[in-house]
């Protein structure tokens, strides 16, 4: 039991509570997903067969890192255990249960687009304004009411939900709802939440069904439990409901997907949905330095709908935080760049040991730029999938096609490409001739000439034989065979190759990488079925985490701060710390909506290891214009005593230039309706001990350079000139020490005493 060795008292015991209902809540960093992953492991160890845990994780990355490390405990065994997110397992059950609840076992998994591609497609039809029914805003309630167990019946049923919706002037939304999961039954398609809402019809009305799973499942354990949602908190409750090992763990100041439907009331009703359950608590956090730990307790403490915690460090206290700001978008990324390549050769780290965090992806812009002209390799995370570009969903929608003639959206995607002359009216023909017989679209294709004129009959007719052959030789070939046939008899690949632009050279190389990858599937040992067909099966789930090259190993990660959830950097910069950006514009409309922004800030502060660097510019291009930026409240939240903040004070030039800017942050309030207003509304009001001394209006005093301030190539520097820094202000150099390219300087500045600078990284200007 050498390994136990490596958990304290509470985290061991709760690892040795097997057997019922286990509850953990507890902070972030406290060692919620090395439970669970010991615990798995401790199940092992005592006997009991893998194929009987399942295990819920929140990302496929997440998973496979926890199967790696059960396994250097108890050997292949893991292999068996079930462990995915909760999409991917139950996507895995439905491949084998569909039939029961009428749709085909080759079932197509809508993506995104794909449901939205749809969407827009019922929209039109229905004749309805797409800014009314703007198809994002459609697939987030219908996604919304799918998350609740709400079915298209039901929501028309509701009179509550159809009076919202009249008043509103969305009184189709029910009719759209019921369309749409119409249009996707006939396709044979689920999308993304029919995988949680059809389980749980499936568990719901095959009482066999449930009963098999919840003899197979003995023990069940779900990581970040806070995030769930209604659907997946009854598929859990169901599956768990005769053994009773349900083991969750979570933290309610993580809980960030309130916006998907997810719960926390979840977390909050554990208890009283299994009265016996035995509850641990976790305070220690041995993932960060006590300086981190205390900003992040210092920012959570502002939200009020929480449950009482301590959390604390042993590790070092650590740096302090630093805060650093730019005066436009494109400044902070370089600066973050800057930041990365010193900190990475002063304190001998790898490019992986650093991640940048933001709010939106857009953000990912300014970064990549930044890094990109300093040299500086990075992957992002979570962002576009490359199974989500083009080319590959092209090709895709080929093998999804010849598996699943009625899949409409692939159909729809590749009738006409490449090329074969089918236009947009023969299209369109063939929808309303569907619409009226009832058919899909291939099936008004095997019988074109009924319902098209000569042409168009013969163009179509020749589509769907080929999609035929597909179909026949993929049922005798290996996947990477069918795989090069369907590439090659599509005409794609010439398609592609005959493009010798730099971005159709790119597209033709991708084609290239997933032949690949479907050859080394076919080439697998560990799995009995490798056709194409099984190939196919979950490969909408997948993310581009799930297909990384050796070569992204030592990368800078960027991300989104949703998708850091649960990882772990050793040093973390979070970037756009402004008003409308972090808080989000959206969130300001209420304090719930506002404290689970603040969670998020919560996240992205505890992924940081050793050190923690935060950023905000004063300018930020948004929507094609340039807006003045204030910094976000929640930076006053931290308690200064634990930042690093540069404090020179003002020039005289200073002061003109804050003026000018003063009227245009006037003007730009009245034009977007001011903040000021919502920040009086929700600012709660601090009691008089816990005053302090606003960060941001110590970080306004930063010093801001001459009009003409250009950095210089410092490096024949001498002793006693004086210089201007771009953040530090005016000051004189005192000592040289190194050689070129590393000479360090030792200056001091008159507003903010005495640093030492990497010349070669230092923004200087000789005075
Ligand atoms: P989050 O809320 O962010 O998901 P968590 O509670 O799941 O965090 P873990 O990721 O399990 O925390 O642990 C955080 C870090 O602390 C990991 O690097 C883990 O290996 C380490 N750790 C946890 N417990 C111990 C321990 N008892 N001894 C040494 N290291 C530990
Ligand atoms: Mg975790």
């Amino acid at each position: 039991m050498d390994y136990l060795k490596g958990l304290n008292p509470s985290q061991r015991q709760a690892v040795e509570q097997t057997e019922g209902p286990v509850m953990i809540v507890a902070g972030a960093g406290s060692g919620k997903t090395r439970v669970i992953t010991y615990r798995v492991a401790h199940l092992i160890q005592k006997g009991i067969d893998p194929f009987n845990i399942l295990v819920l994780t929140f990302t496929n990355k997440a998973a496979k890192e926890m199967r790696e490390r059960i396994m250097k405990v108890v050997g292949s065994e893991a292999k068996n255990i079930w462990m995915g997110t909760f999409h991917s397992v139950f996507a895995k059950i439905l491949r084998v249960e569909a039939e029961k609840i009428g749709y085909p076992n080759n079932f197509t998994i809508y993506d995104t687009d794909d449901s939205k591609s749809l969407l827009k497609a019922i929209l039109k039809e229905m004749s309805l304004d797409d800014k009314l029914y703007n198809p994002n805003f459609v697939y987030g309630r219908i996604s919304m009411a799918k998350n609740n167990l709400i079915s298209a019946a039901e929501y028309l049923k509701n009179d509550q939900i159809q009076a919202d919706d009249f008043s509103t002037g969305r009184g189709q939304l029910g009719q759209v709802y019921a369309t749409y999961t119409a249009r996707c039954f006939k396709a044979g398609a689920m999308d993304f939440d029919d995988l949680l809402f059809k389980t749980n019809v499936l568990l719901r009305d095959h009482p066999e069904v449930l009963h098999k799973y919840q003899h197979k499942f003995k023990y069940l354990m779900v990581d970040e439990y806070q995030d769930t949602n209604f659907s997946q908190y009854l598929i859990v409750k169901k599956l768990a409901a005769v053994n009773y090992n349900l083991c969750v763990v979570g933290d309610d100041a993580q809980s960030i997907y309130g916006f998907r439907g997810a719960n926390i009331q979840n977390i909050l009703n554990f208890q009283k949905d299994y009265p016996d359950v035995k509850v641990f608590k976790l305070e220690q956090n041995y993932r960060s330095t006590q300086n981190i730990v205390n900003v992040a307790n210092s920012i959570i403490k502002n939200n009020e709908n929480q449950l009482e915690k301590n959390v604390f460090s042993d590790n070092d206290e650590g740096d302090k935080v630093r805060i650093t700001r730019s005066y436009s978008d494109n400044e902070e990324g370089k600066s973050v760049a800057e930041s990365i390549i010193q900190e990475r050769s002063t304190k001998s780290l790898d490019w992986n040991e650093f991640a940048v965090l933001y709010r939106t992806n857009a953000q990912s812009r300014s970064m990549e730029e930044g890094l990109r002209k300093l040299g500086v390799p990075y992957k992002i995370h979570g962002g576009m999938s490359f199974y989500q570009r083009k080319e590959i969903k092209d090709l895709i929608a080929y093998f999804r096609l010849t598996f699943n003639n009625n899949d409409e959206e692939a159909f729809k995607r590749v009738i006409n490409y490449p090329a074969r002359g089918i236009g947009k009216t023969t299209i369109d023909r063939m929808i309303v001739a569907a619409d009226q017989y009832g058919k899909s679209l291939f099936e008004i294709a095997l019988n074109a000439p009924q319902f098209l004129d000569n042409r168009a009959a013969t163009a179509v007719g020749n589509f769907a034989t080929m999609i035929q052959s597909f179909a026949a030789v993929a049922k005798t070939s290996t996947a990477y065979d069918a795989a090069l046939h369907i590439a090659q008899h599509s005409t794609l690949l010439k398609d592609l190759y005959d493009d010798k632009s730099v971005e159709g050279l790119a597209r033709y190389e991708n084609i290239q990488e997933l032949l690949n990858g479907i050859k080394e599937f076919s080439e697998r040992e560990d799995i009995e079925d490798r056709n194409l067909s099984v190939f196919m099966e979950d490969v909408a789930l997948l993310t581009n985490d799930d297909n990384e090259k050796a070569e992204d190993k030592d990368t800078v990660s960027l991300m989104t701060i949703h998708s850091s959830k649960g990882l772990e950097f050793n040093q973390v910069y979070v970037v756009g710390l402004e008003e409308n950006l972090f808080p989000s514009q959206m969130s300001l409309n209420s304090r719930a909506d506002l404290e689970e922004e603040r969670r998020l800030f919560y996240v992205a502060v505890t992924r940081a290891e050793n050190k923690l660097h935060l950023s905000y510019a004063t300018s930020r291009f948004k929507f094609g214009t340039l807006v003045n930026c204030e910094p976000s409240r929640f930076l006053d939240e931290i308690d200064p005593k634990y930042l690093e903040i540069d404090l020179p004070k003002k020039s005289a030039f200073v002061s003109n230039e804050k003026s000018s800017f003063d009227n245009e942050r006037t003007l730009w309030k009245s034009t977007t309706g001011g903040e000021s207003k919502t920040n009086d509304v929700f600012s709660k009001p601090k009691p008089a001990s816990a005053q302090k001394v606003k960060t941001t209006a110590l970080l306004s005093k930063a010093h801001v350079p001459s009009p003409d301030f250009k950095p210089e190539d410092t490096s024949s520097l001498q002793v006693g000139q004086q210089v201007e820094h771009e953040r530090f202000g005016f000051g004189k150099v005192l000592n040289l020490e190194g050689n070129k390219p590393d000479i360090k300087a030792t200056i001091f500045f008159k507003d903010i005493g005495q640093k030492q600078l990497l010349l070669k990284f230092a923004k200087l200007r000789i005075v």
